[in-house]
């Protein structure tokens, strides 16, 4: 990731929103089915710029057209958490967010902030998966190396991978 979450200014705007699905629908072009994978950390839902909580309403308008995962309520890094239910709770918050306002949670994927806890594995971070997203896929990058960002899947998968979240755009 490359900003702070409680920085402002490096949020989507609402044409950013845009800019997306237009990627996505030339990536489409090329790649059958093709689609961005957003993680969200509902946290920081309205909490930006009002440009920027326009880009956050324009993102939910377009729910449907994404995938979507768990990345966290706090983007906060979960090997920080010893306690599974500390985690599973943090989780279940992000979980009812994506509920109320009808974002799929279906994806059977998800990513840590800053892939914490994925590899090394931080044992609790997986139960929590499983116990509140049923997630089965995950993927990290090049460890130990969390800067320059580049994604390479840990473990098989069959979603294409990218971006985003409700406080930034990033590449973690
Ligand atoms: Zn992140």
């Amino acid at each position: 990731m490359v900003q702070a979450p409680t920085v402002v200014g490096t949020r989507l705007h609402e044409e950013d929103v845009s800019a997306l699905l237009a990627s996505q629908a030339a990536l489409q072009r090329l790649v059958p089915g093709f689609r961005f994978n957003l993680g969200f950390s509902a946290k920081y839902y309205h909490h930006g710029t009002v440009l920027e909580n326009r880009g956050d309403d324009a993102l939910l308008k377009n729910r449907e057209h994404f995938n979507w995962f768990c990345h966290m309520w706090n983007h906060q890094q979960p090997h920080l958490y010893n306690n599974v239910t500390h985690l599973e709770a943090e989780m279940t918050m992000n979980k009812q967010f994506a509920i109320e306002h009808g974002i799929p949670t279906n994806s059977c994927y998800s990513v840590s902030p800053h892939h914490s806890g994925v590899y090394p594995v931080h044992e609790p971070l997986y139960e929590a998966w499983r116990k509140v997203w049923d997630v089965k896929v995950t993927s990290t990058e090049e460890y130990p190396h969390l800067r320059p960002a580049r994604i390479i899947p840990q473990q098989p998968v069959d979603i294409p991978l990218a971006i985003v979240s409700f406080q930034m755009i990033e590449m973690d």
